[in-house]
């Protein structure tokens, strides 16, 4: 069976003029200034194929040219891409030869299902989900066999013993600008690098070196799996995308060789900040964890971080961000989301960043503030308890426009704390209930507790859960 990922519809897209439409890799490149943006369900594939396009790019083109930041709307010729037409086989989905993104001579172990690509597609004894799949009966078209490879390199989590997480290691928040077309989404992306090193396609073996420092192209394609997929067979509906073809149903899912990551890797399009000397990324909260519904920490940590970061040139137009997280706990795939995000031409990105942080540590501070009538006393479990519980919906609240809330001044913060006011009250009616003088003179207090946004430093230590894992480090 021939499956050409260059000519083979298998990447989803939603032309500017409304059409949808699956293109192979060549019309997707030469045509991407029709197409408004990949059209996947799952934001993780959204973001995976950008960064498989940016590669592309990367390799058929090298560095951009001098003048690739004023010329965002211009399409990307054709002649660009010369060099896929010449590494043909590279692309191929099947066949006995090489394959894409797939290492031969596995098959010491038994294969399993072919979901293992897809992470919303339950596998093995995982019985609590709303959708059922059946191991080694429901499959993947080969164009969601396609779509859940590219996923490797940037969603891979750490799945047991040998098995390790990609190069970014326990899968990071990722945040791409967007442009109004696919050509220019990858324009904005496309920066000068150093030493680019070469896509894991151009190698032998697939093999990247197992120490040493990593280089970009090759952290952008690093395989953390050896994937073999068994060849289609008898047509049936895709479980991923619902379409009626011939269906792969297994594959060989092995842990690629270990190799020591070097320290040195900074991915373009994650945040990274500094947590006790170590660099970490900024990740999707995992809200099943024991506390992990209580806090507001990732997305204020994380627009603090971005707001801060040096890299972010100041533009003179606004600038539209993909922001796609995925929370995982090893084996176990959590959610999925995504943001779209405006920064708006010349935010003062200091006092935006700045204004974030007080309102993220005056919210901390609540326990402290509703804890009168004694000063000294430490809050309740109860009364850190009943915070916790009604900060995520203030956060939700205030987070959803993130592009407003980078101009907002003190003014437009102090009427934000005032979410808060809806909630007391019945915060009040819990911590004092009855109808005692002190028990009513108590609820009063409580229901008027607003968080005091005047203070800077963060004056409690906030326990909040923090990821153990790095899995690997
Ligand atoms: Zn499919």
């Amino acid at each position: 069976m021939n499956y050409n990922l260059l000519d083979e519809p298998w990447i989803p897209v939603l032309f500017r003029d409304g059409r949808y439409e699956r293109l192979g890799i060549t019309d997707t490149l030469t045509r991407a200034h029709e197409i408004r943006q990949v059209a996947a369900s799952n934001p993780m594939d959204r973001v995976a194929v950008l960064r498989f396009l940016l590669a592309l790019l990367y390799w058929c083109k090298g560095n951009p040219p001098r003048d690739a930041q004023t010329q965002l709307h211009e399409p990307l010729p054709s002649t660009w891409f010369t060099a896929l037409t010449a590494h043909r086989g590279v692309f191929e989905l099947f066949g006995s030869g090489k394959r894409f993104y797939q290492y031969g001579g596995l098959g010491k172990k038994k294969p399993l299902s072919v979901n293992s690509l897809i992470h919303e597609v339950p596998t093995g004894t995982n019985i609590n989900h709303f959708r059922h799949s059946i191991d080694g009966e429901d499959g993947l078209c080969p164009a969601c066999c396609a779509l859940g490879l590219i996923r490797l390199p940037l969603f891979t989590t750490q799945g047991g013993q040998g098995k390790r997480p990609g190069v970014n290691f326990k899968p990071p928040i990722y945040l791409i600008p967007a442009g109004d077309n696919l050509a220019e989404t990858l324009r904005l992306s496309w920066m000068q690098i150093k030493n680019l090193g070469a896509p894991i396609w151009n190698r032998d073996t697939y093999h990247i070196p197992i120490d040493g420092e990593i280089l970009f192209l090759e952290a952008l394609t690093a395989l953390p799996r050896r994937v073999w997929l068994r060849n289609p067979d008898i047509e049936d509906r895709c479980i991923s995308c619902g379409r009626f073809t011939d269906l792969v149903r297994e594959c060989d899912f092995e842990g690629a060789p270990k190799r020591e990551l070097p320290n040195s890797w900074q991915d373009p399009h994650v945040v990274y900040f500094l947590n006790e000397d170590e660099i970490r990324s900024a990740r999707a909260d995992n809200t099943m964890k024991p506390g992990g519904f209580r806090t507001d920490r990732p997305w204020s940590r994380l627009m603090e971080r971005f707001l801060g970061a040096e890299s972010l040139a100041s533009r003179d137009t606004d600038t539209r961000f993909l922001i796609v997280g995925f929370a995982s706990d090893q084996t176990k795939y959590i959610d999925a989301w995504e943001r779209t995000f405006t920064l708006p031409a010349n935010t003062n990105r200091i006092a935006a960043s700045d204004a974030i942080d007080r309102w993220s540590a005056a919210g901390a501070r609540m326990p402290w503030r509703i804890k009168h009538p004694s000063p000294q006393r430490k809050p309740s479990s109860n009364e850190k308890a009943i915070i916790g519980s009604i900060r995520p919906h203030i956060e939700h609240t205030i987070s959803s426009n993130l592009t407003e809330l980078v101009t907002w001044d003190d003014e437009s913060w102090n009427e934000a704390s005032m979410e808060y006011r809806k909630l007391m009250e019945g915060v009040a009616e819990s911590l004092s209930p009855g109808y005692s003088t002190a028990a009513v003179r108590r609820r009063g207090y409580l229901s008027r507790v607003l968080p005091d946004l005047s203070q800077k430093q963060n004056d409690v230590s906030e326990t909040e859960p923090e990821d153990e894992e790095d899995a690997d480090s």
